[in-house]
């Protein structure tokens, strides 16, 4: 048996009055108990003055790339061999960093199902999309799957649900990594995409809709997804999200992650953006950090909503996005104006429920996997120490 005490304690929904000792043995949570329990025999104990709190839950990575520029398209041109060492990096950098669920929504050739199904002892749990589904020449068409018709894609989904995808991803706009694609269109009919939300769910999968466009998300909502990736709101008059469209998408129960957890120390060294970027930047008269305190403002206006936001940070996909920025996401929150035990939940329960792992981890709770992660310091008074790990277990096992 092994003992986790700590001063402060957060639950998955709530703060623990005075802290708590969490009882794990073997991969379980075995029990939740006031911080002076007294152990027993033989029990290994660590105590701190930090936080105790479920590990935290990355609901879009890209195991696959490196955040470094250009490597996600690199991915296209990769080697089985390459791609898994680069899977065993990211996780790695995410295990460090108290993540102990990643979502991946796009990998190549469906190498991450490997890791999820190898269980590798201190190892980050996986749930999996594979390769994303996307139109001929769209975005991400480099990770290899790609489909145009009703039929194209009912096939896409078929063989996805074979190789045992948790989940799937489809690309409803372009995207900022893939030159050529339309950050202002959709890429699917309603129709079109219809019948993949249809030939998705008749297989009890959900499916997560990646959009920045006004019309790639109308086109999603229309055809009935169950999540909505980024939620940029792109349109020719800049980045607009209506109330009207917040109001809907609230009222179908539709997930939003908007893709935060930049990492804003970097920005001074970025090498130039990629000529579709700049381009993109210049037709909007984007000011960048304009651009991202916009964002704060509108997943502030979700939360009003009553829009359900999942923290995700698309972890991988570019130099703002390394694996392990999970707790930029969480405190992003709280600067969109989330109390602090509701971003905390966010990021830890809520996120492993979109997940459809919320059974299994999220939580302190006895039955639970001993998914934990303890931080150098009170969150509740100072966020940013979710950013300071200081013991991170797995399954029961330290990492
Ligand atoms: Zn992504």
């Amino acid at each position: 048996m092994l003992a986790l005490r700590a001063s402060h304690a957060f639950d998955g929904a709530r703060f623990l009055e005075g802290g708590a000792t969490v009882l794990v043995e073997g991969e379980r949570i075995v029990g939740v108990e006031p911080v002076g329990f007294p152990v027993p025999d033989g029990c290994e104990v660590s105590s701190s003055r930090g936080t105790l709190l479920p590990g935290l839950v990355d609901a879009h990575a890209h195991l696959v790339s490196d955040a470094q520029p250009g490597s996600l398209e690199r991915v296209g041109t990769m080697t089985p061999e390459e791609i898994d060492g680069e899977i065993e990096r990211s996780l790695a950098a995410q295990a460090a960093h108290g993540v102990t669920t990643v979502r991946d929504l796009g990998d190549r050739d469906y190498r991450t199902l490997g890791f999820r199904d190898r269980r590798v002892p201190g190892q980050a749990r996986i749930v999996a999309a594979g390769p994303p589904i996307t139109i001929p020449g769209g975005h991400c068409h480099y990770l290899g799957c790609v489909a145009a018709t009703p039929e194209e894609l009912r096939q896409a989904v078929a063989d996805h649900d074979e190789r045992g995808v948790d989940v799937i991803k489809v690309m409803a706009s372009g995207g900022f990594l893939t030159p050529g694609t339309d950050m202002f269109g959709a890429q699917y009919e309603v129709d079109v995409l219809r019948s993949l939300v249809e030939a998705a769910h008749d297989r009890s999968l959900q499916v997560l809709a990646h959009a920045h466009s006004v019309a790639g998300i109308e086109h999603a909502v229309a055809a009935g997804v169950d999540g909505i990736e980024h939620f940029t709101g792109f349109c020719e008059q800049g980045s607009v999200l209506s109330d009207d469209l917040l109001d809907r998408v609230a009222a179908a129960g539709i997930l939003v992650d908007p893709t935060m957890g930049n990492d804003f120390s970097l920005v001074g060294q970025l090498p130039p953006p990629p000529p579709q970027v700049a381009d993109l930047i210049e037709r909007l008269g984007l000011d960048i950090m304009a651009f991202f305190a916009q964002r704060y403002v509108d997943v502030g206006r979700m939360r009003d909503h009553g829009v359900s936001v999942v923290p995700g940070v698309d972890s991988g996909a570019m130099p703002l996005k390394a694996h392990g920025n999970a707790w930029i996401a969480v405190t992003d929150l709280v600067r969109c104006g989330y109390p602090v035990d509701e971003a905390l939940a966010a990021g830890t329960s809520g996120a492993a429920d979109a997940c459809g792992v919320g059974d299994v981890t999220g939580r302190l709770a006895a039955g639970y996997d001993a998914d934990l992660l303890v931080v150098d310091g009170d969150i509740e008074s100072d966020p940013a120490a979710l950013g300071r790990p200081q013991t991170v277990v797995i399954r029961g096992r330290h990492v």
